[in-house]
């Protein structure tokens, strides 16, 4: 089971404070859950990587893609995303691997996400999305 250094639990803990409450609770209800089934736990370990985003780095993101290299992560510009909203009303899941690397599997976010609608019905998952999929997307 992978465990967090005490620098990463510190920036987990930042990264949520800033997270509406409805939404950092079912994050915490649904990391609980995660972390104390062993077949889930064994799998890795949810992480948050995104809660409040300013408008610049909404803008800088929206630009990629676009102006700038990379592929396209948002369609919403600086002030449109829910993640720039105070304290903000998304956040972006990934996972953190046995061997320290970083995933986005759509399997392991389906998965967390069964967890996260069952923590609250306030919560909507990006992955439920019709046109473009948003997996590590949760907001309220
Ligand atoms: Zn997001």
């Amino acid at each position: 089971m992978v465990t967090l250094s005490s620098a990463q639990a510190g920036r987990q803990a930042a990264r949520l404070a800033g997270v509406h409450l409805t939404l950092r609770a079912a994050y915490a209800k649904a990391l609980l859950a995660w972390l104390a089934n062993p077949q889930l736990a064994r799998l890795g370990r949810p992480i948050v990587t995104t809660g409040h985003r300013s408008v610049d780095e909404q803008n800088a993101l929206y630009a990629q893609g676009r102006n700038k290299p990379g592929p396209i992560v948002t369609y919403k510009l600086g002030g449109e995303s829910k993640h720039n909203a105070k304290p903000a009303r998304a956040l972006d899941v990934a996972f953190l691997l046995d061997n320290g690397q970083v995933s986005w599997s759509a399997e392991l976010l389906a998965r967390f996400a069964q967890l996260m609608k069952a923590a609250s019905p306030a919560v909507r998952w990006g992955g439920d999305w019709q046109s473009w999929k948003d997996r590590p997307h949760f907001e309220v």
